[in-house]
């Protein structure tokens, strides 16, 4: 039931549609049939070119991007995805065989949500996925939330300032929505995986470094950067108190 019920879009019934961007045929065969097997809908492209394509014309609900493709790079299409504005919420899960920390810290500092390095267990990928999916949709049909001018609508997926629109990665949109909702309080790196990322994926705690430092950055043009604030020793805080 629980399976069901997340892969499968929570509004529409629709299945998810995972895009699968690898060459690696053994790879590609592997995922489609584990992905088929529960219950998502997949589509596949074998370079980064074919995998824009299917972006544009098949709107995928997340993205299963391979670091090391012929041309164009993973992490170069994760850039576009990111930078062109009807994607720019698209969520991405890299696949890397790079095991050096450096580089996975780089496919999310361009954009990606999460990774796996490969070789991986199937199970774990698919709570990625799962956990990803989970979060990228949010709530809906919750109030929107205010402070000091800026404004989260969880209904629309919008976070506005003044009326202009921020643009969010899907897990920036998430953390926020958690802060938002749970001001002034002290959050350690392990209670905000907990939270917002949720149990059954381990991710290092210093991957929220790096999406504290992306959503700050997001909510720069505002000022409004300075309401994440860093507690030495702690953790991060929302707070209107500044
Ligand atoms: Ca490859």
């Amino acid at each position: 039931m629980a399976r069901q019920q997340l892969a499968h879009d929570i509004n529409t019934g629709m299945k998810a549609k995972i895009l699968l961007v690898e060459d690696e045929v053994a790879i590609r065969e592997m995922l489609r049939y584990t992905l088929a097997r529960e219950d998502f809908e997949v589509i596949e492209a074998g370079d980064a070119s074919e995998g824009e394509r299917l972006i544009r014309e098949q709107r995928p609900d997340l993205v299963l991007l391979d670091w090391m493709l012929p041309g164009l790079s993973g992490v170069e299409l994760a850039r576009r995805i990111r930078r062109a504005e009807r994607t720019r919420q698209l969520p991405i899960i890299m696949l890397t065989a790079r095991s050096e920390e450096e580089n996975r810290i780089q496919g999310l500092e361009e954009g990606a949500d999460d990774y796996v390095t490969k070789p991986f267990s199937p199970r774990e990928l698919l709570a990625r996925i799962r956990a990803l999916l989970r979060r990228s949709r949010g709530d809906t049909g919750a109030r929107p939330l205010e402070a000091r001018g800026l404004s989260l609508d969880p209904a629309s997926h919008r976070v506005t300032v003044n009326g202009a629109e921020l643009q969010l990665g899907p897990t920036e949109y998430r953390l926020l929505h958690f802060f938002m909702t749970h001001p002034e309080r002290v959050f350690s790196r392990n209670q905000l995986l907990d939270q917002v990322w949720g149990d059954n994926v381990y991710i290092e705690e210093r991957t929220i470094d790096v999406h504290i430092r992306r959503l700050r950055k997001a909510l720069e043009p505002g000022g409004h950067d300075r309401l994440i604030q860093t507690v030495r020793g702690a953790g991060y805080r929302f707070s209107t108190q500044v």
